[in-house]
């Protein structure tokens, strides 16, 4: 697609001497040494997608882009597809590749066109604190608890009972991407309100209460969000296909899946590279 080149300018790279490194693994408890998973030749590639999403505009032709549309409804009529916006406007194209997320509106016009019915995501039990982290405010909190600082630089994960907590440098190392994931394991088939937001502000003593138990680099890292937000982690069931018509769904629209091999955004890259 042409974005190596402005990928790479923005992107972040687990720096010398562990660039191999993709994840190291730790006990969520004490931080203690469990192993490492190595990417030879790649270690951990990682961007912050407000920085990913810029490098993308510089590549669009003037004009081709228009924000603040939500479309609502799609209908088809021989060569032709018409798109109709929450104001009131309509766009009409050959082709249309619906790449608007999860809670996509296109995908139940593709579905209905196969003859099946709207598909809703589903909760999977399993929430997720995010925080950025300045990168010297965690080195700084680090060195206070004499904790070793390379796990601030190298992708790190804390593991415990029903929970995980990653962290991984973007911004050129500046600030620390930290999720820290928690499951409830109770209910075989877990279920989130559908009125219930899926990502809201939470405080940090809920975030520090739910990984009470976790010490060492975890608990220290946790301490430097005050401000979390939590989300309510969804995904799909599988689609028996992607295309009505001259309609085709691509990313999370077609196929939303877990964070957990952090692999959504790509997949909704090579979905682009193909069609491409
Ligand atoms: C906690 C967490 C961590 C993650 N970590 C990673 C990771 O490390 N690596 C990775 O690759 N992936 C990761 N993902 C997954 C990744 O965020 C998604 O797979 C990716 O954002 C999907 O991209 P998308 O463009 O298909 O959808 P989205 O990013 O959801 O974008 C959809 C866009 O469509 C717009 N839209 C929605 N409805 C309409 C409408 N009706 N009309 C017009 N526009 C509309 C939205 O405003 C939005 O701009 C993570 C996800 C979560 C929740």
């Amino acid at each position: 697609m042409g974005l190596g080149e402005a990928y790479l300018q923005v992107a972040d790279r687990t720096s010398e001497p562990w660039e191999d490194v993709w994840f190291e693994w730790r006990r969520g408890s004490d931080a203690s040494y469990l192993g490492a998973t190595n990417a030879p030749g790649v270690g951990q590639s990682s961007v912050h997608r407000a920085d990913f999403i810029d490098a993308l505009v510089t590549h669009l032709p003037e004009g081709i882009a228009q924000f603040g549309k939500r479309a609502t409804q799609v209908k088809q009529q021989g060569d032709e597809v018409q798109v109709l916006f929450a104001d009131g406007t309509e766009c009409r194209c050959d082709l249309l590749i619906g790449a608007d997320g999860i809670k996509s509106a296109l995908r139940s016009h593709v579905l209905e066109g196969q003859g099946l019915a709207p598909q809703v995501p589903r909760f999977s039990g399993t929430c997720a604190y995010r925080g950025m982290v300045d990168s010297l405010h965690l080195r700084e909190a680090y060195r206070a608890h004499g904790i070793d600082e390379h796990l601030v630089d190298v992708p790190q994960m804390y593991l415990g009972l029903d929970g995980h907590i990653l962290t991984f440098p973007v911004r050129n190392g500046g600030i620390i991407n930290v999720v820290a994931f928690i499951s409830d394991r109770s209910e075989p088939k877990p279920t989130w309100p559908a009125d219930a937001p899926w990502v809201r502000e939470a405080s940090q003593r809920e975030m520090l209460d739910a990984f009470a138990g976790w010490g060492g680099a975890a608990r220290a890292l946790l301490e430097c969000i005050p401000a979390p937000t939590v989300w309510a982690l969804h995904d799909l069931a599988e689609l028996p296909g992607y295309v009505h018509g001259r309609v085709v769904l691509i990313g999370d629209a077609a196929h939303a899946m877990l964070p957990h091999q952090g692999t959504g955004a790509a997949q909704g890259l090579e979905d682009a590279y193909f069609l491409a």
